[in-house]
């Protein structure tokens, strides 16, 4: 740390990003980033922008909400494109919570929501989920705070139903409530309906997993007109041009491919299913996963012990130490052919270990 290091941020632990090695070609199952490129189509609208890089982006990406408004059913007032759905998860914060408001999450969820409180100096309180790592919705009826959940929830892939997330959103009339959809495409049911119908719900996409564009950075805020232009005041008091055109480009070209996008994600689904069902058979316990990832865990085998022994393998996944979750490995659907090299390394893993 220098000398000239703002007291604010001395003790900030930032988000640590999964390992993104460049020393050795790992079988990435990491970062829960689409297997597949995104279709020529999205390659070519990225390239064909380029050539007007030296002007600056659309700041409102009006080409690029007007067709996210019609795929989404809502009104155009009610989104914002965001460079990734990180930054709208931080404008959210930003935005609706501060030393009176404070923002509640479950104890384990995704990383960065804990960063941006410290970041913005927000206090936290963080609810257990219950013993089978599942959300109990009842915990976040009126919460006098703003309310974060990731729905399917990471790392834990289990999702909540659209009826439970309206049950929160109702219970809270008088704050926030941010429902982060990075996973939703993998099976769970979207609540972009009901921005419609409630004031204080925000919902965030992401195209980093289901739409094959997580090196591109755009992510969504859907919400009632007057939240979005609140996040549009954090926007344009930070970085207008928080998208840039060839990412605005793709992210619209991504929109008219819906179809090989449903076609990946069934695709996705069924090799999840088929990598549950063969980890299951070695003993392994697997929660049911609404997400492009498996989360689960062996008794053979430590969660830190087999991250290292894959690892030493060239398969990479992620493993956290928190406690709850030590014994866990969260593991990205790959390809099947991918997820057939995984299997197959488990298994000589736990055969060494048995030894
Ligand atoms: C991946 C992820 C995001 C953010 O993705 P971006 O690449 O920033 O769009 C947000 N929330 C959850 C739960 C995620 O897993």
């Amino acid at each position: 740390m220098s000398k000239f290091f703002s007291e604010r941020f001395s003790a900030l632990t930032p988000y640590t990003p999964g390992e993104q090695p460049r020393d050795q070609r790992y079988i990435k199952l990491n970062t829960n980033e689409s297997p597949f490129a995104p279709p020529q189509s999205v390659v070519e609208a990225a390239r064909r922008e380029t050539e007007k890089a030296h002007l600056y982006s659309d700041p409102t990406c009006s080409k690029l909400v007007k067709k996210a408004a019609e795929v989404f059913g809502v009104s155009e007032n009610m989104i914002l494109p965001t460079n990734g759905s990180d930054e709208i998860l931080n404008f959210a914060f930003m935005a609706f919570c501060d030393k009176r408001t404070p923002v509640v999450f479950p104890d384990i969820s995704y990383g960065f929501y804990s960063v941006f409180a410290d970041l913005h100096g927000i206090p936290c309180r963080k609810i257990p989920l219950k013993d089978d790592l599942s959300i109990d919705p009842r915990d976040y009826f009126h919460a006098n705070a703003t309310v974060a959940i990731a729905n399917p929830n990471a790392p834990t892939g289990l999702a909540l139903s659209l009826r439970e997330i309206e049950e929160i959103v109702k219970n809270n009339p008088e704050n926030v409530v941010i429902v982060d959809e990075a996973y939703v495409d993998f099976g769970g049911e979207s609540v972009v309906p009901l921005t419609k119908k409630y004031d204080n719900l925000l919902v965030t996409q992401t195209f980093s997993k289901s739409r094959s564009l997580a090196g591109a950075r755009l992510g969504l805020g859907i919400a009632c007109e007057s939240l979005i232009a609140d996040l549009n005041t954090i926007k344009y008091s930070t970085n207008p041009y928080n998208v840039n055109r060839m990412t605005a480009e793709a992210g619209y070209a991504a929109l008219c491919e819906q179809a090989y996008f449903d076609e990946k994600c069934r695709e996705i689904c069924s090799v999840r299913e088929y990598t549950a069902k063969e980890l299951k058979a070695l003993g392994f316990t697997v929660l049911p996963s609404k997400t492009n990832f498996l989360f689960a865990r062996s008794e053979r085998i430590g969660g830190a012990e087999l991250y290292e022994k894959l690892k030493a393998r060239g398969v990479l996944v992620r493993h956290f130490s928190a406690a709850r979750i030590e014994a866990f490995n969260r593991i990205t659907i790959g390809t099947k052919e991918q997820m057939d090299v995984f299997l197959q390394k488990v298994r000589e893993i736990l055969e060494e270990h048995g030894r």
